[in-house]
């Protein structure tokens, strides 16, 4: 049965504007949920009941589930794949700065995403703060604050105080009443991975927000193929679980792979399957995480429509790159490729020393191009030798080639593909390399030697052995 479900609130908005600060704020208060036993943090997103800290102040008392998307991954991903993530976002600026490159930008992901926003100004506790420039600032932006006869909400908070913060958890219980937030916890499950990491012990680990449905433990989970089946799950204090509800944020232990950020789990294979078809760029069969960055939108776009399936956009936008994309494509593990853009020397800093790999071309198919060597680096085959079998013996159970090196060299350890005119007849190993009775290492140009071939396989006179590498 479709029931309510709690918000889940994204919290958006310049570095250092104080976005990790309030959400610590707001996980602190929240003691209640914080028992003893939680081993690691599981995730860094979070469900708060809001109950105590608004008792006296509202009738609602509602939980509230928060995710912190690391730079701007999972929320990016929202766009290209049309899934919402968030019911709620809070558009942070810090109120002795004001609005911000990246306050735009996560306007724009506000604004692509179609979902509801609060405007969130932090560090009220600074002498120098001045919510009211701030305000007139946003209205260049299209955003209009109630304060100002528009239709935005918007509250000064101080992580580091605590003033306002009761405030903001009214105002955004208010807005989920409004448009109540609903799943059905027996219907088709649905994850949305917030973030993935292979652990060296655990194996690979996701942080997933259940969309729909329950997820429990044993339960099977499907991408498009199976993806593993759910050991264990753990809450944001690491605390084990046996099942997980809609909005509820939880880690999976027991999957089979690292499920891209942003891509959707499922409980069935035929659901996954189908919710897929749809999908352009579909993250299970994608090997590579992209952002990408362009001069225009027109470039942007016919960038886009050329790229393989197999590259799973992590975010697509206009504007040089970006401190943000270098934190994005390092949560993602993202390569980031820019048109017609540049990288700033303090951006390019952070790249080189969190080693994110950044190209930036002029041209769309060298752009292109250079993604398909990345997609499918050409393995090049080095012919170290070649021999011409020229008989055949039997000494004891084996089947001796009598071989002459014909070009090259090649030795006992080499790789070794025998050949029938250009038919491959397999690829084998030299398990014996002599010349006459005596064992050797290698033979040259010109040398003749019996070679016993492992794994067996059915050679005859006038076939020919290539010893090879990779390079
Ligand atoms: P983020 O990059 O948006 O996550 O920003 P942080 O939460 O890391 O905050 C950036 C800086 O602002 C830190 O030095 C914080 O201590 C400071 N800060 C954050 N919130 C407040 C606040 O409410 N009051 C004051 N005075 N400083 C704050």
């Amino acid at each position: 049965m479709i029931q309510k479900r709690p918000p889940i609130v994204v919290i958006l908005g310049h570095v250092d504007h104080g976005k990790t600060t309030l959400l610590d704020h707001l996980r602190s208060t929240d003691v209640a949920s914080h028992e003893a036993g939680g081993i690691t943090q599981a995730t860094r997103s979070f469900q708060l009941n809001t109950s105590k800290i608004l008792k006296n102040k509202s009738a609602t008392s509602e939980t509230i589930t928060f995710i912190d998307t690391p730079g701007h991954a999972a929320f990016g991903q929202m766009r290209s794949r049309g899934s919402k993530i968030a019911d709620i976002a809070l558009l942070i600026i810090a109120s002795n700065d004001g609005v911000m490159p990246q306050t735009k930008e996560s306007l724009e992901f506000i604004n692509a995403a179609g979902i509801p926003f609060i405007v969130v100004f932090t560090k009220s506790d600074l002498p120098e703060a001045n919510p009211d420039r701030i305000k007139t600032q946003l209205t260049e932006l299209n955003v209009v604050v109630e304060d100002l006869g528009g239709p935005i909400s918007s509250v000064s908070v101080s992580a580091k105080k605590g003033t306002g913060i009761p405030d903001l958890l009214e105002l955004i219980n208010l807005m989920a009443e409004m448009n109540p937030p609903q799943a059905d916890p027996d219907g088709q499950l649905e994850l949305l991975v917030l973030e993935s990491r292979l652990d060296s012990k655990k194996g690979p680990l996701a942080s997933v927000i259940v969309k729909n449905g329950t997820l429990s433990i044993s339960q099977a989970l499907f991408q498009s193929d199976t993806v593993g089946k759910v050991k264990a799950l753990a809450d944001s204090d690491g605390l084990a679980l046996s099942s997980a509800t809609p909005s509820q944020p939880v880690e999976i232990l027991g999957l089979s792979i690292v499920p891209a950020v942003g891509s959707v789990i499922t409980g069935s294979p035929t659901l996954s399957s189908a919710s897929q078809v749809s999908d352009s760029h579909k993250s299970n069969s994608a090997i590579l995480n992209l952002i990408l960055r362009a001069d225009v939108a027109g470039s942007l776009e016919a960038i886009l429509s050329q790229l393989s399936p197999e590259i799973n956009i992590i975010s697509a936008a206009t504007g040089d790159i970006s401190e943000t994309d270098i934190y994005s494509a390092q949560t993602s593990k993202a390569k980031i490729v820019g048109f017609n853009v540049r990288i700033p020397n303090s951006v390019a800093k952070l790249a080189e020393v969190d080693k994110v790999t950044i190209f930036t071309f002029d041209i769309i198919y060298e752009l292109l191009d250079k993604l398909d060597e990345i997609l499918h680096p050409k393995i090049k085959e080095i012919i170290l030798g070649k021999a011409v079998i020229s008989a055949e013996f039997k000494i004891n159970a084996d089947r001796v080639a009598g071989c002459r090196c014909s070009e090259g060299a090649i030795r006992k350890s080499d790789t070794i593909r025998v050949l029938r005119g250009d038919a491959v007849l397999g690829e084998v190993r030299l398990k014996s390399l002599k010349s006459g009775k005596k064992d050797i290492e290698s033979v040259k140009t010109g040398q003749e030697f019996g070679a016993v071939f492992s794994p067996f396989i059915d050679f005859k006179p006038g076939d020919i052995i290539i010893a090879y590498a990779l390079g």
